[in-house]
């Protein structure tokens, strides 16, 4: 823990009481207590630094303007853990992706994160494209991954028969992995607060004061402090100290940024589209197809899904407005002709659901992640297409950076252990598939959205979870009701009768809701209870 800091590590116990919802501007209801770090965002970037930080001896608060974790680009992507074959090498970006890959697969086992390692294949379809393949074979081994292999054409059918006509080679790309990436945010935030770090949802930083900055008197080097060594974020729900701050706020990372002082970048939404196809259409690809990547992205996949799904996008168009994660005809239009060339037979099966998600894009060409020891703030921006991949090892690549920057963190001991998550792929035994499971408990047993195969028992579940869900895209997200081909048409309404129940029966069994998260007495998480190599994966 900071020595500097007044509060305990474990700050969750320490806190006053958390704000009324029924009172949205709310008393300043954190006044008097000082957190060493408050992190600021919780999609997958900002909840991996808060669960990170809250391994070591420091208290910890994570906000979040939403009323869920997650609810950023980080719940709207592709959902493929990168390898990292494809960066630039010798960049930030290649590295963690590299580190990152390796944290989550272990992490997913041990938290029972759903992933499949379906691997890729990466497809030419021009003479230019065939002839880039050695040199991608190369870029990766430069990137520390040597797995990939160029095959024939008459490989790649073998591989995918479904692909359309005119395919001239491939690179195979073995260990390339589809995981949930609701599950992973979800499992980061858990055991954060599991470990003693508050989760402030619904708390939108709108302003930043004091000058964070070195406590008085108290440098090596013998200058003149003036700092407070207390930066004050300011949120409708009144203000959050800290020592020390991380700028995680994706999109909104360059605006916070500004509010620290700085204007060293600008994001641009980059909105990428995508289209989810019925489960029929699963068979088609049971690896990810990829394109020969070009200096716009990675461009046009089509990928299978934890959920039993078929993928194809994303889109790539650069926006103005941050907040446009709307779908669009001209994007629908663009998808279906690149499917109609990469599988037609995909286009044959019905679409379930479209949506889109705004990558964080940055004129700098590799992530930027730096520390400013004077102010005590450290930013992590830019994080744009392989944030989920690379989350874990950011959020070392941070702490590495603050204890530089002179954040004292001790590893803890005793930690409880990891969060044993809800297993929602399809790769592993969901609960109406239990038997013995169902036999304890009928709940496991009442199936209420069959499209999905959801129970009751899973949204009861849900609602007693540490980090309940807030409505029924929480709900979604946590469970897969009203995700599949009905779209909640036919299950709708006894969906949010359950959420609804859910949710009462737990406040009435610990008083008012909170947007605190971190103060909820909820039930422990369960204890990791499987050996690596069990997980759903
Ligand atoms: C179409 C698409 C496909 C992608 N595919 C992949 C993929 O296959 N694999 C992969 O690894 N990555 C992929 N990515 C990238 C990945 O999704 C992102 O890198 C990652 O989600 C970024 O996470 P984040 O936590 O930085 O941002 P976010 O998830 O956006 O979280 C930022 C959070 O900050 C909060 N916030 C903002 N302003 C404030 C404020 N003032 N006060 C409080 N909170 C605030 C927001 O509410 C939000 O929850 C893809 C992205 C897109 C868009």
């Amino acid at each position: 823990m900071n020595p500097h800091s007044t509060s305990r590590s474990g700050g969750a116990q320490d806190s006053p009481d958390p704000p009324d919802p029924a009172d949205p501007e709310g008393p300043a209801v954190h006044e008097g207590a000082v957190h060493d770090v408050a992190v600021i965002g919780a999609g997958v970037v900002g909840c991996a630094i808060a669960r990170e930080l809250s391994g070591h001896d420091l208290s910890v608060a994570l906000l979040d303007a939403h009323d869920d974790v997650g609810n950023g680009t980080s719940k709207a992507n592709t959902a493929i853990l990168h390898t990292g074959f494809d960066a630039t090498p010798g960049t930030l970006e290649s590295r963690l992706v590299r580190r990152g890959y390796a944290l989550l697969s272990d992490y997913a086992r041990a938290t029972g994160i759903p992933v499949e390692r379906t691997g890729a294949l990466l497809v030419a379809w021009t003479r230019e494209e065939l002839d880039a393949l050695p040199a991608l074979r190369e870029k990766a081994a430069k990137n520390g991954y040597a797995h990939c292999r160029e095959v024939t054409a008459e490989e790649v059918y073998r591989r995918l028969p479904a692909l359309g006509e005119g395919v001239l080679g491939g690179l195979t790309v073995p260990d390339e992995s589809i995981i949930c990436p609701w599950t992973t945010t979800l499992a980061f935030a858990t055991e954060a607060q599991s470990r003693g770090a508050r989760v402030l949802l619904g708390h939108r930083v709108t302003g930043v004061d004091g000058d964070g900055g070195e406590d008085r008197g108290d440098r090596d080097d013998g200058a003149t402090n003036t700092g407070s060594g207390v930066t004050v974020l300011r949120t409708p729900h009144g203000e959050v100290a800290a020592r020390w701050v991380v700028n995680a706020a994706g999109l909104a990372s360059a605006e916070l940024d500004r509010l620290f002082g700085y204007s060293r970048f600008r994001v641009t939404p980059r909105r990428g589209e995508l289209l989810v196809y019925d489960k029929f259409a699963r068979p088609l690809a049971n690896s990810i197809v990829l394109p020969v990547p070009s200096s716009r992205g990675k461009g046009v996949l089509i990928s299978p899904t934890i959920y039993g799904n078929v993928m194809l996008g994303p889109t790539a168009q650069d926006l103005d407005d941050p907040e446009a994660t709307g779908t669009s005809e001209a994007g629908f239009d663009f998808l279906l002709a690149k499917g109609a060339r990469l599988m037609p037979r995909l286009l044959e099966e019905e679409v379930t659901a479209s949506y889109a998600g705004l990558r964080a894009a940055i004129d700098h060409g590799d992530y930027l992640i730096e520390a400013d020891p004077a102010r005590r703030y450290l930013v992590a921006g830019g994080i744009r297409s392989t944030g989920l991949s690379a989350s874990m090892a950011i959020a070392e690549h941070v702490r590495e950076l603050l204890t530089t920057a002179g954040l004292r963190a001790e590893p803890r001991t005793g930690l409880p252990a990891p969060p044993r998550m809800p297993n929602i792929g399809e790769a592993g035994v969901r609960p109406y598939q239990d038997q013995a499971r169902i036999a304890r408990d009928s709940a496991y047993g009442r199936v209420v959205c069959f499209c999905e195969r959801v129970t009751e028992g899973e949204i009861r579940d849900a609602c007693a979870s540490p980090l309940p869900p807030a409505g029924t895209d929480g709900l979604r997200r946590r469970t897969r009701a009203m995700n599949g081909r009905c779209q909640g048409f036919y299950c709708g309404a006894r969906v949010e009768a359950l959420l609804d129940d859910g949710l009462a029966a737990r406040r009435e069994g610990q008083g008012a809701p909170s947007r605190e998260r971190g103060h909820c007495a909820a039930p422990a998480p369960q204890p990791a209870a499987t050996a690596p190599g069990e997980a759903p994966a």
